[in-house]
């Protein structure tokens, strides 16, 4: 890709696209080999494509404790959330094999540190509580005590759980610039979307080139709905209702943390360096229970310099269909009362799906409520 077609695009963060994959190495035999977590391999992934620019590797004890502290790196530029591999112990050699669940080694690490951490410190200052029953936090506890830091060369990329949506930061970006766009809108979703989020991102798309759906398909909470069945229903809903060539859909490999306005702000500066110059943030961002207020993931955004993230956030409200404005609309721009509102809670969407009823259309595409109806019959 040239350079005069990339630069109408947004500048990854940090200003260049990191590339941590590279050739395998002959002495992997006799490397001592560290078994990583899901969240960790979707991590090491997503550093070898970029999408983490400017991190090389797993964070270095400056970079991890100004992260947690002030959301900055050490160099200042910010950053939301520790991206750091968990050890019990520090490793004898200079480097290390990486390996997932299968212990097969896909990548190798040059140890640059080992240290301690702080499990309650991290908690309390990213996840902004020190339950365990916030879904991020026992994961936190329960990882080993010690942070591996170093840079990372992946030799093998892990087979993606959907290869016909995979997309590396790279290819997102020369997909935007082969069809003219300059200015391109994210939208992170971890559900199936139904008429109130379909109207978010049609809105965020009046203003710019295009929009890139991008569900997450990394690791999530068990009771979320199945990756593969949102694949499914994001495929039927954008070949009947997005114009086709305003629209890419592709998996985004991250796990979920459920770190609310930090994920918010970590989840933007991800999709700066997929190529979106904008970042659909909605109400209880990557939000959990009750721990984030509903505008929080919101208002951390403010805690920066607009120049310093580059990419910006569409902020928007909880969208309805409303009966007497005959349209989608919010409490932005709707004056009528919560009787002409169309608003199923998510027990009565799942009650409905579950036997086997469609929501009316005006809550849930019909093909989408059909596609979710067929996988709780499969249950
Ligand atoms: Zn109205």
């Amino acid at each position: 890709m040239s350079v005069a077609t990339e630069q109408h695009l947004i500048a990854p963060h940090g200003g260049e696209l990191v590339d941590r994959s590279g050739p395998r190495s002959d002495d992997l035999d006799s490397l001592e080999t560290v078994t990583l977590t899901p969240r960790e391999v979707a991590d090491l992934d997503m550093l070898a494509s970029g999408a983490l620019s400017p991190l090389t590797g797993f964070m270095g004890r400056d970079d991890y404790e100004r992260v947690v502290d002030e959301m900055r790196l050490a160099s200042g530029l910010p950053w939301a959330l520790p991206v750091c591999l968990a050890v019990a112990d520090a490793p004898k050699g200079d480097r290390v094999a990486l390996a997932a669940g299968d212990g097969r080694p896909f990548a190798v690490l040059e140890v640059e540190d080992v240290y301690e951490y702080d499990k309650e410190r991290e908690a309390e200052r990213c996840f902004r509580t020190t339950e365990t029953e916030h879904p991020g936090v026992a994961r936190l506890f329960a990882q080993a005590d010690r942070y591996l830091a170093g840079p990372v060369t992946v030799f093998d990329r892990l087979e993606p759980s959907f290869p016909e949506l995979h997309k590396d930061p790279a290819e997102t970006r020369s997909l935007f610039t082969e069809r003219g766009w300059k200015r391109v809108v994210g939208f992170q979703t971890r559900n199936p979307i139904h008429r109130a989020h379909e109207y978010l991102t049609k809105c965020a798309l009046e203003t710019v080139d295009g929009v890139l759906i991008h569900p997450l398909v990394g690791e999530t909470k068990s009771d979320d709905v199945p990756a593969a069945t949102r694949v499914k229903a994001y495929d039927v809903l954008i070949r009947n209702y997005y114009p086709q060539d305003r629209v890419v859909v592709a998996s985004f490999p991250a796990a979920m943390r459920y770190a609310g306005p930090r994920e918010a702000i970590w989840h933007a500066i991800c999709r700066k360096n997929y190529g979106c110059s904008h970042f659909i943030v909605g109400r209880d961002h990557a939000g959990v229970g009750s721990y984030y207020g509903t505008y929080d993931a919101q208002l951390i955004f403010d805690e920066f310099e607009a120049h310093e993230l580059d990419i910006e956030p569409m902020f928007f409200e909880h969208s309805f269909w409303c009966k007497a404005c005959g349209q989608m609309a919010t409490a932005k721009t709707c004056p009528h009362g919560g009787d002409d509102h169309v608003f199923l809670s998510g027990t009565k969407v799942r009650e409905l799906l579950a036997n086997g009823d469609l929501p009316p259309t005006e809550f849930s595409r019909p093909e989408v409520a059909e596609i979710l109806i067929e996988s709780y019959a499969q249950k």
